[in-house]
């Protein structure tokens, strides 16, 4: 992230690293925490134009499977991008993706998948299967568990308060604020 030059007092230049977008990611991740949502998010970022594309969790706020973070970014790019085709695009994601979201990816042509946690149950790029390495017409690059270790509290984190809160309710406790 930035920081000020102790000399110049100047901001120093901000590195667009891998971490960087992920940590991008994770924020969002935290806005879709904060309406109830599983935390996951993405971003969708350009070779040269920087992000492209974001996106959230909202599958319980639209009551539907299809709404996952990546296919919400990849939906944004190809809209601001004005077409399908994002093979200068990279996809950061804080969990690893489903087939269906895998997919989507093959499908929109992205470059290169970075994604945080791994979904053991779930997740299309090593863990349950790699689809990525299918003969598929489109092979995206893949750079696994960046700031994964972040995601995956992000993620216990918002399981763990949920628990609390059912077994709250269950023993008929009212909340302390
Ligand atoms: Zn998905």
């Amino acid at each position: 992230m930035a920081k000020t030059d102790e000399k110049s007092g100047c901001l120093q230049t901000l590195k667009f690293t891998d971490e960087f977008y992920m940590g991008l990611a994770m924020y969002l991740a935290s806005l879709a925490a904060n309406i109830g949502e599983v935390p996951v998010g993405a971003v969708v970022v350009h070779r040269t134009k920087g992000v492209v594309g974001t996106g959230i969790n909202r599958r319980e706020i639209l009551k539907n499977a299809l709404y996952h973070a990546e296919i919400e970014a990849i939906d944004s790019s190809c809209k601001t991008l004005g077409g399908w085709r994002l093979f200068e695009c990279d996809l950061y994601v804080t969990l690893e993706p489903c087939p269906m979201c895998a997919g989507a990816i093959i499908n929109s042509r992205i470059r290169r998948v970075i994604f945080g946690a791994y979904d053991v149950k779930g997740g299309a790029c090593s863990s349950v299967m790699s689809m990525f390495d299918m003969p598929f017409n489109h092979k995206p690059v893949l750079s696994p568990y960046i700031l994964g270790d972040k995601c995956s509290a992000q993620l216990s984190e918002f399981f763990k308060a949920l628990r609390k809160t059912k077994k709250r309710r269950r023993r008929y406790i009212p909340p302390t604020e």
